[in-house]
């Protein structure tokens, strides 16, 4: 019986281990749209920041992509945005997109429902107070997703918008390797996947200013992903 018990635990243990692994991988989602990158010959891309608002990172960025003239997707946190609602209204008066990215960023796999359904649409009413009226797109806290959340996304609409080039610069404080990851892994038609809030994000900023003049010298153009999707040639 002990042993039976001990293999049972064991087992469900490694199906959790399993469907965690396949929950947070870019490439896979069981239903609903999701995206990584879009399908184009052409030479644009998308650059997007979540996490935030966090005012000392947002605002740099925000100065930064003014002077090299190119417009991001930001995927704010609801909770962020009440606390930093001036950043959101200069991200909108700068021009730039913005994404949902849940309420309080909890990760949204073996949660109810209802809780999954509220942190999208109180994140998508705070967004629509500040003004935005044009389509929101959200973005999985840490990527997570598999069967609840793409379900209720797609019954809602949404596509969950993921990444093709993750230069993991949340667990860097080197510029050099989020520039070199970047420039190695671009196609047309990628999403990167970068912070604006979170932790200290100044290799972040100081990376997204290098990228930029390179990447468009090899001919790259800056999309909002609202822009990319309407490229999207599949
Ligand atoms: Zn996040």
């Amino acid at each position: 019986m002990l042993q039976q018990l001990a293999f049972y635990s064991i087992l469900i243990s490694i199906i959790v281990y399993i469907l965690n692994k396949i929950a947070k991988t870019s490439k896979f989602q069981l239903i609903g749209d999701y995206v990584t990158h879009v399908k184009t010959q052409e030479k644009a891309i998308a650059l997007t920041y979540d996490d935030g608002p966090s005012p000392i990172y947002t605002n740099q960025l925000l100065t930064l992509l003014e002077r090299l003239q190119v417009k991001a997707t930001f995927f704010v946190i609801g909770k962020n945005i009440e606390q930093y609602t001036d950043t959101v209204r200069l991200i909108i008066t700068k021009g730039h997109e913005l994404g949902n990215h849940s309420y309080s960023h909890q990760q949204l796999v073996l949660k109810k429902p209802s809780f999954i359904r509220e942190e999208i649409e109180k994140t998508e009413q705070i967004l629509h107070q500040l003004g935005v009226n044009q389509e929101i797109h959200f973005r999985a806290p840490f990527g997570f997703k598999l069967f609840i959340l793409p379900y209720i996304l797609s019954n809602m609409g949404k596509k969950n918008i993921m990444w093709d080039v993750d230069p993991k610069d949340y667990a860097s404080s080197d510029p050099d390797l989020i520039e070199n990851y970047i420039i190695e892994h671009i196609k047309p038609g990628s999403i990167i996947l970068l912070h604006d809030g979170g932790s200290d994000r100044s290799a972040t900023v100081a990376a997204t200013e290098r990228i930029i003049p390179k990447l468009r010298n090899k001919g790259y153009k800056f999309k909002t992903i609202s822009e990319l999707l309407l490229l999207d040639d599949s």
